[in-house]
């Protein structure tokens, strides 16, 4: 999956069958300048929300699309049936919008639950000064997050995932090297970058620690927990003003804030296969080209990669992005 400046999302699918379905939409944001959601801070709240729907959204859909050529199209369930004459809306809808809060009641209950239940157990002298206390939570909330991350990959298809958001990367500095864009070229290039959604989360993770060790620490379990769960949308907010603050520079202190999310990477990036970057290849073209590209032939991508740089794309800011990435904010380089 690619993005474009203009708010495109190219999907790229594997079948079962060896072709590769393509798809494109434009998915406007609603973070809009002149409007509430469009103000600093807030507009990160949008794009963090926004980037876990649509991030689920695209998984499940390219799941549909690959499904869809062997047939085997998920049925409804009859609780989901039920729900949706109830609601008047789509089931397909109503399944995401289920699974988008299983999703955040999973990310609260390890990140925001376990963490502060843990810092329960240790038994703290009257002596350990409470900025000591929140330092160490937030060290315990970073290591589960890096555990989860980790442990995830030995599952075969979470893996596969990693795999392919090592290839958007590839692909990516493959074009911004000005090389070939072809599997084979595409291969040698680092699994790594820097505007990826992986630093994104890092930065949250990390702004939180010191946000919260500033904040009068309390012992109580559930004033402590409430207190994370209404500063959680602030944090990603001033998180994501930092990144975008960061994303055009190239100074020290930007590749300071960059150096965790890039080693990040190590743990959501694999080395792909070479069917792999030609899938990756496939959507980098789709959204390189605004969607007119239904089928791109894969023999033709210099004539298509010229086509690219002829236009408007000499500072791209293409975003490979996964679900397990979340959304960098793209677009940053040619707003300003
Ligand atoms: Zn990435």
């Amino acid at each position: 999956m690619m993005r474009n400046p203009d708010g495109g999302v190219a999907l790229a699918v594997r079948k079962p069958d060896g072709t590769i379905a393509t798809e494109y939409t434009v998915q406007k944001s609603r973070a809009r300048k002149g409007t509430f959601l469009g103000l600093p801070v807030v507009r990160g709240v949008v794009a963090f929300v926004e980037s876990l729907v649509n991030g689920m959204q695209m998984t499940t859909h390219a799941a549909d699309i690959y499904a869809g050529g062997t047939g085997e199209q998920e049925e409804p369930t009859k609780f989901e049936k039920w729900l949706a004459s109830k609601l008047g809306k789509d089931a397909g809808d109503i399944a995401m919008g289920i699974a988008v809060v299983l999703a955040i009641i999973l990310a609260l209950g390890l990140f925001v639950f376990l963490p502060s239940f843990l810092l329960q157990l240790i038994p703290w002298g009257d002596s350990v000064p409470n900025i000591v206390r929140s330092l160490v939570e937030g060290v315990v909330r970073l290591l589960i997050f890096l555990g989860y991350v980790a442990g995830i990959s030995c599952i075969k298809d979470v893996k596969r995932l990693y795999q392919y958001h090592g290839a958007e990367h590839k692909v990516i500095s493959c074009y911004e090297h000005e090389a070939e864009l072809t599997p084979e070229s595409a291969i040698k290039y680092s699994r790594f970058h820097a505007r990826c959604g992986t630093n994104y989360l890092f930065l949250v993770m990390a702004i939180s620690i010191l946000f919260f060790a500033c904040l009068p620490y309390s012992s109580n379990f559930f004033l402590r927990v409430l207190t994370r769960l209404v500063f959680i949308p602030l944090v990603a907010g001033i998180s994501y003003e930092v990144l975008k603050a960061c994303a055009a520079s190239d100074s020290l202190i930007a590749r300071i804030v960059r150096a965790p999310g890039l080693a990040l990477q190590r743990l959501t990036t694999r080395e792909p296969e070479l069917d792999m970057l030609e899938v990756a290849l496939a959507a980098f073209h789709l959204a390189m080209n605004n969607g007119k590209m239904p089928e791109p032939p894969m023999e033709e991508t210099q004539p298509s990669m010229e086509e690219g740089s002829a236009t408007d794309f000499t500072h791209p800011s293409m975003e490979a992005e996964t679900e397990c990435g979340g959304k960098m904010p793209d677009a940053t380089i040619q707003e300003e």
